[in-house]
């Protein structure tokens, strides 16, 4: 008996060997199988032969290798491959490709394959043409069996290879697979609610999965390559809607909790207007105001702080410490460096100085002695406000009565760990601030059970960031440019890119720099070097001598893109340029444009490509973070947009939250109005356990019900 949850070798024409390329792909069972989508479809149904070929059309032909050759070019890295078609209709048809060598290993004379691609004339022997066609062996093998009907006269899908395993084959054990539908998937047990179904006039899931992978005669094709067919649309919607249903369950959960009610009364706000450096901004104002009110209120606050690099949401995320400190509790700030951590140590000791609360830090760079007395004080609740990294989320950390979390940059830490700290105390309030603007379709999947304050308003009197682009042959012009800032007065940053892969030839990349810089370009100056394997006491002290002006320059790998804050610093060099993503180049930036006088942003880069090109116009064009986040989306997608792959994104395999931002909507829509107005108590129920044997590891989803 099978059902979905059986593996795959247990399919025929799944070996051992198969099985493990499966698996590597993330496929073990036959539901991974059947939810293992074409990428793309191929209209095979109006078979051609080569005499009927017209060029300048699309077509697909099947035909038999004739002659195959490697044309030997002047420069041979552009190995031109050619072969020589023909069928029974008695006229030849080209096919070429440029780098084709390693084509000459899988075809030779006398296969019968099958070419899909557009048909143009060659220019110098008027015989018919495809440049680089989708090529398909037609050659018989034991896989074969359901027979060339599967790859033939009909809407072939096109699947990503696996392994070793190409599209054909899995076209043929996903046709063995979808045969087993009926079994598999009994149609009365469509998990989709029906009047969600109905209404929005969505197939049954075991129709729209055999569909999705063997579309009908009468499909359109231009629809399925557009991931908009009806079967794929159910797909799409399915996935988000149930994302979104666990979000609107966690968020309602959360809401059922008991919490600390804070009592935000005069002298609170006394407390707060004493420890003000400056005249909030409107925006901050009216994002306190939101946050105070769910602090007011007798349930846990979970609440997204969203704002541009450099608009103020570390003041704002103080004065809500103060409300909670004022209220008796303790306040915890998870930084995800040790560098962020010193630095919003010393901007909120600064401010709460005046207050007299105790201030501390918590760090893995600290000795166990140090640790052991914070330790201590934080149990005994004699340190109001502490600020650290992981290491606050260790199991013998705790508080007295900690009453408010505020989560830094919350997208480089699992939603597991958001979790860590919010169990060391009975529901406090968390604050969640990322100075990555996040854009809408992301936030709703990520942080759907959030609530959001946005500050779209920047501090008074701040200038734009003038950004250049500047090739690295012109590299002399950007040190000139540095020095005559410093010797105005100001001071620059000089950054190299930490790929995640390789931080190790970063470190070395940067020393290198520091080397050359202190050496030879600027032997006169000051020449700071900051980067993450360096003790923590020595980030540090570099940090500190850059702040305090004794160094000029500071040469950093990216430990700076966070929370660094030296106003008097006006030029930010990032070299490699291109290797950043666009958030990332934003969150630098950020570090500059911090006080008064014009700050500038220089992009180094090498040559080039099409979307490198893209990027960094994007980032000299524009200084909004939300457009550049936008931008960074679609140029990279979303498992790439927050340069890390441990971001908490839920796993998606028929939606693209790019591609189908409307359904995530109307998904967001049906999911609310299903939980809050199920037709019958009992489904919602059903729902929350389908969720949870479903879709909760995959999306991330911890403590749906
Ligand atoms: P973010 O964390 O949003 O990147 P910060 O909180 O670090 O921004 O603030 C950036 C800089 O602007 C800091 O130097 C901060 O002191 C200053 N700042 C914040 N709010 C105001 C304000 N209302 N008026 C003037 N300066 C402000
Ligand atoms: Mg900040």
């Amino acid at each position: 008996m099978l059902d979905l949850t059986t593996p795959l070798m247990y399919l025929k024409g799944v070996g051992p060997a198969r099985a493990a390329q499966l698996e590597a792909k993330g496929l073990k069972t036959l539901e991974d199988l059947l939810a293992y989508p074409p990428f793309r479809y191929e209209d095979r149904r109006n078979l051609k032969s080569i005499r009927q070929l017209a060029p300048g059309e699309m077509a697909t032909v099947i035909c038999e290798v004739a002659a195959t050759k490697q044309v030997a070019f002047r420069r041979r890295d552009l190995g031109l491959f050619e072969m020589r078609l023909r069928d029974g209709s008695g006229t030849p048809l080209l096919a070429k490709w440029f780098h084709g060598a390693y084509l000459a290993n899988v075809f030779a004379e006398g296969m019968r394959v099958a070419l899909y691609g557009k048909v143009e004339l060659d220019s110098y022997t008027g015989d018919l043409l495809m440049m680089h066609p989708e090529h398909e062996l037609m050659s018989d093998t034991e896989d074969d069996e359901p027979g060339a009907a599967l790859h033939l006269g009909r809407i072939v899908p096109i699947y990503e290879a696996a392994g070793r395993v190409t599209s054909r084959q899995f076209r043929v054990l996903m046709h063995r697979a979808v045969e087993k539908i009926p079994e598999l998937m009994p149609a009365l047990t469509d998990p989709l609610p029906e009047h969600v179904r109905a209404r929005l006039d969505l197939p049954s899931r075991s129709e729209a999965i055999a569909r999705l992978h063997f579309p009908a005669p009468e499909d359109d094709v231009r629809l399925l390559n557009a991931f908009r067919s009806p079967a794929q649309t159910r797909m799409i919607f399915e996935e988000f809607f149930w994302l979104e249903c666990g979000l609107v369950l966690k968020k309602s959960r959360a809401r059922m909790e008991t919490g600390v009610a804070f009592d935000l009364n005069e002298r609170v706000r006394e407390k707060i207007k004493a420890m003000l450096p400056f005249k909030p901004t409107a925006a901050q104002r009216r994002v306190l105001a939101e946050i105070a009110r769910d602090m007011a209120q007798p349930h846990p606050m979970n609440r997204l702080l969203q704002g541009d690099v450099g608009s103020g949401k570390t003041l704002v995320a103080a004065e809500a410490a103060v409300i909670a400190v004022e209220n008796g509790r303790q306040t915890a700030v998870l930084a995800p460096t040790e560098i962020l951590a010193a630095q919003h140590q010393i901007y909120l000791k600064k401010l709460f100085g005046k207050l007299g609360y105790v201030v501390a830090q918590l760090t893995g760079g600290m000795s166990a002695r140090e640790k052991q007395q914070i330790k201590r004080l934080l149990a005994e609740g004699l340190i109001q406000v502490v600020v650290g990294t992981h290491a606050l989320l260790e199991d013998d950390v705790e508080f007295k009565s900690l009453g408010l979390v505020i989560i830094d940059e919350q997208h480089r830490f699992g939603v597991m760990q958001r979790l860590g700290l919010r169990r060391k105390a009975e529901s406090p309030d968390v604050l969640v601030m990322t100075a990555t603007p996040i854009p809408r379709t992301l936030a709703l999947t990520m942080y759907g059970d959030l609530e959001t304050s946005v500050i779209d308003e920047m501090p008074p009197g701040r200038m734009p960031v003038i950004t250049d682009h500047v090739n690295e042959t012109r590299i002399e012009q950007v040190y000139s440019f540095v020095r005559q800032q410093v010797d105005e007065g100001r001071q620059a940053y000089v950054v190299y890119p930490v790929v995640e892969e390789s931080e190790t030839a970063a470190v070395k990349a940067a020393q290198k720099m520091h080397e050359h810089l202190s050496s030879i370009v600027y032997p006169d100056l000051r020449v700071g070097l900051l980067h993450g394997r360096l003790p923590a006491s020595e980030k540090e002290a570099a940090m500190d001598l850059f702040k305090r002006g004794e160094t000029q320059i500071l040469v950093a790998t990216t430990v700076i893109e966070v929370g660094v804050d030296v106003p008097n610093a006006t030029v930010m060099v990032i070299e490699q340029a291109e290797r950043f993503g666009l958030a990332q180049l934003h969150q630098l930036r950020g570090r500059v444009g911090r006080g008064r006088g014009q700050s500038y942003c220089l992009l180094v880069t090498g040559r080039l490509n099409e979307t490198g090109r893209e990027r960094i116009r994007t980032m000299v064009e524009s200084t909004d973070g939300f457009y550049i986040a936008e931008m960074d989306l679609k140029l990279r997608g979303p498992g790439e947009f927050f340069g890390t792959r441990q971001s908490g994104l839920p796993q998606l395999r028929f939606a693209n939250i790019v591609r189908d931002k409307e359904l995530l909507e109307t998904a967001r829509e049906e999911a609310r109005d299903f939980i809050e107005n199920p037709p019958a108590p009992e489904m919602v129920r059903d729902a929350v356990a389908y969720i949870q044997n479903h879709w909760q590891r995959r999306y991330g989803l911890s403590q749906v019900g």
